[in-house]
C-alpha cells in the first residue's frame, strides 16, 4: 500500500467514519488481533478507485485459531437454549437496524453500489436475524406413534458444529445473513471468511453481535484473499461450508468438503434468461428487463443477463429497454439519485470490458453502452462503464454462455414458446428465469419448464425470506432462506426407546 494514498484525504472528507488509515484487525475469540505473519491489505473506493484501511489479512495459522476459538465455544452455544439463542439474535437485529445507515455506508465505500441499494441491505440483514431467531424458538423435532410394539421413537435435532462461510462481495451483509443467523439459531459456531474486497462490513457486524451479547468465539471473522477461504475450506475441523461466490469457487469448495465428508452448501453463478411474449404487458416488462441488466450495476447473480424477446415485439423492446439504459443515471454511489455506480474492483472492471471486446470479436450488434463511462473527472476516476446492450446474440457465444457480473445484456429473438424454454435452459447456470406474459396457460406451463431455483413472472428479483433461494445445474447445491433453513444447519437424529412392557 502506498502512503501517498493513505494520507490523501478524499475517501476521508466523503466517510469521516471510517479514516483512510485506520487498522482493522482479525476477530478470534471476541479480541481483535493482527495477522500473526503481519500481514494487511487495503479496500478500494471504486467510486474514486482510491485505497482506504489496513485490514489484517489472514492466512491458515490464523484460521487454524479461529477454528480452534469455535470449535471451543461450541459446546456451550449449543446449551444456551433456543429461546435465549433467539432473544440475543433479536437484539442483534435491533442494533443492526440503528447501525443500518453506518452499515450501508461502508459498503458503499467497499464495494460501490448504491447507497439506496445498501440501506435496503442493512435492513434485510436486520430482517434476517429477526426472522432465524423466530426459527430458533420454534426448533423441534418429532416424536411418532410407535411403529413397532413397546418402543417410542422420536427426533431430535442437533447443531452440525463448526460452520465455514464464505462470502463474496457483491452484498456481503445479506449474502452471509442468510448463512450466519441460521447457523448460530441451531446452535452452531462460525468462522466467516468475507471477500477481500468487502472485508469491513462484515466485521462491523460480528462487533454488533457481541454487543448484543454473542459470547467469545461463536463469531470469528478472518480477512483475507482466495488463500485463507481456501484453507478453512479444507481445514479438518470445519464441519460444514456455506459459500457464496462464483462455480469455479464454489467446485474447488466442494472437492474440500467432500474430502472429508463436510456438509456443504453453494449459492453459485447465473446467468438469468428473461422473456418476454407479446401479450405481456410491455410498459412493464421493459423495467422488469433494466432491471434484471442494471440492478446492483448488473453485479448479481439473478441478473436477468439473457434477454429472449418474441420476434413480433423484439424490435420494439430492444429499442425501448435500449434507450432507458442509456437515460440511467450513472454516477456517485452516495447520490440517493444515482441508478448506476460504478463497478465494484478493479479485476470486475477488466472483466467486463474485456466482454466488450469479446463482443466485437463475436459480431454481436451493439444496441447501446460498449465502453467505459465517460463524460466528467469522476465517472472517468472511478471503475464505471456504460449500461449496455447487445442484440442478435447467438446463444452459444460465450457472451450469452458466460457471466459477466456487470450492466451488459446479451439480447435475443425466438418465434415459439418451444424455442423459448429451449433457449434459456440451453447454459450450466439454472439461478433464476422469468418470463412476461397473460397466458395462464403459459404460466404454468413455462415456471415447470424452466430449470432454476427461482422463476419470475411479470416481475423480476422480487425476493422474501419466506422463500428459499438457490440453484440447479451449475448454480448451486442446496437451498438457503425459507422456513425449513434451520434443515442445512442441523443435523436430525432419530431415537428409539425400548420399554421393558
Ligand atoms: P469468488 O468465487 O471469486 O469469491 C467468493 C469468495 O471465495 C471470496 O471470499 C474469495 O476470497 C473466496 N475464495 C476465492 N478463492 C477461493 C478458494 N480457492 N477457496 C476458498 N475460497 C476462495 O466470487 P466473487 O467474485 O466474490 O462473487 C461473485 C460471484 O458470486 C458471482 O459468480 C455470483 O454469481 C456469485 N453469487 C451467487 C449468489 C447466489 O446466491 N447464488 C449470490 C451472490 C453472488
Amino acid at each position: 500500500m502506498q502512503d501517498e494514498q493513505l494520507t490523501d484525504g478524499a475517501t476521508t472528507a466523503r466517510f469521516p467514519d471510517f479514516p483512510a488509515d485506520a487498522e482493522y484487525g482479525l476477530l478470534i475469540n471476541g479480541q481483535s488481533v493482527p495477522a500473526m505473519d503481519g500481514s494487511t491489505f487495503a479496500c478500494v473506493d471504486p467510486f474514486e478507485d482510491r485505497e482506504w484501511g489496513v485490514v489484517a489479512s489472514g492466512s491458515a495459522a490464523d484460521v487454524d485459531l479461529a477454528v480452534s476459538s469455535a470449535r471451543a465455544a461450541f459446546e456451550r452455544w449449543r446449551s444456551v437454549s433456543p429461546g435465549n439463542r433467539a432473544r440475543i439474535l433479536l437484539r442483534w437485529a435491533a442494533l443492526i437496524e440503528q447501525h443500518a445507515e453506518e452499515l450501508a455506508r461502508l459498503q458503499v465505500h467497499e464495494n460501490g453500489k448504491t447507497i439506496t441499494e445498501m440501506q435496503g441491505a442493512s435492513l434485510g440483514t436486520a430482517a434476517a436475524a429477526s426472522f432465524y431467531a423466530s426459527l430458533a424458538a420454534n426448533m423441534h423435532g418429532e416424536t411418532f406413534e410407535s411403529p413397532l410394539p413397546r418402543h417410542r421413537a422420536w427426533t431430535v435435532r442437533e447443531p452440525i458444529g463448526v460452520v465455514g462461510a464464505i462470502t463474496p462481495w457483491n452484498n456481503p451483509l445479506v449474502l452471509l445473513s442468510w448463512k450466519l443467523f441460521p447457523a448460530l439459531a441451531a446452535g452452531n459456531t462460525i468462522v466467516i471468511k468475507p471477500s477481500e474486497v468487502t472485508p469491513l462490513s462484515t466485521l462491523r457486524l460480528a462487533q454488533l453481535g457481541l454487543e448484543a451479547g454473542l459470547p467469545d468465539g461463536v463469531v470469528n471473522v478472518v480477512m483475507g484473499a482466495g488463500a485463507a477461504g481456501k484453507a478453512l475450506a479444507e481445514h479438518p475441523d470445519v464441519d460444514k461450508l456455506a459459500f457464496t461466490g462464483s462455480t469455479a469457487t464454489g467446485r474447488a469448495i466442494a472437492l474440500a468438503g467432500a474430502a472429508r465428508f463436510a456438509h456443504v452448501t453453494l449459492e453459485l453463478g447465473g446467468k438469468g434468461p428473461h422473456i418476454v411474449f407479446p401479450d405481456a404487458n410491455l410498459d412493464r416488462a421493459v423495467e422488469g428487463l433494466v432491471t434484471g441488466l442494471t440492478a446492483g450495476t448488473g453485479q448479481a447473480c439473478n441478473a436477468g443477463s439473457r434477454v429472449l424477446v418474441h420476434a413480433d415485439i423484439h424490435d420494439e423492446v430492444i429499442e425501448r429497454v435500449g434507450r432507458r439504459l442509456s437515460e440511467l443515471r450513472v454516477g456517485d454511489p452516495l447520490d440517493p439519485e444515482t441508478e448506476i455506480g460504478p463497478l465494484a474492483s478493479r479485476p470486475q472492471l477488466a472483466k467486463v470490458t474485456s466482454y466488450f471486446d469479446i463482443s466485437r470479436e463475436e459480431g454481436h450488434r451493439l444496441v447501446t453502452g460498449g465502453q467505459r463511462a465517460s463524460g466528467d473527472a469522476a465517472l472517468e476516476r472511478g471503475l464505471f462503464v456504460e449500461p449496455t446492450l447487445y442484440a442478435g446474440v447467438d446463444n452459444r457465444s460465450r457472451l450469452a454462455q458466460e457471466e459477466i457480473f456487470g450492466p451488459v445484456g446479451a439480447a435475443m429473438s425466438f418465434t415459439t414458446d418451444e424455442e423459448a424454454v429451449r433457449l434459456a435452459n440451453d447454459i450450466p447456470y439454472g439461478l433464476t428465469a422469468g418470463f412476461w406474459t397473460k397466458d395462464v396457460d403459459r404460466v404454468h406451463r413455462l415456471s415447470g419448464q424452466l430449470r432454476a431455483g427461482t422463476v419470475w413472472v411479470n416481475t423480476w428479483r422480487v425476493g422474501g425470506l419466506q422463500l428459499p433461494f438457490g440453484g440447479m445445474k451449475a448454480s448451486g447445491v442446496g437451498r438457503e432462506m425459507g422456513l425449513n433453513a434451520l434443515d442445512a444447519y442441523t443435523e436430525t437424529k432419530s431415537v428409539w426407546l425400548g420399554l421393558d412392557s
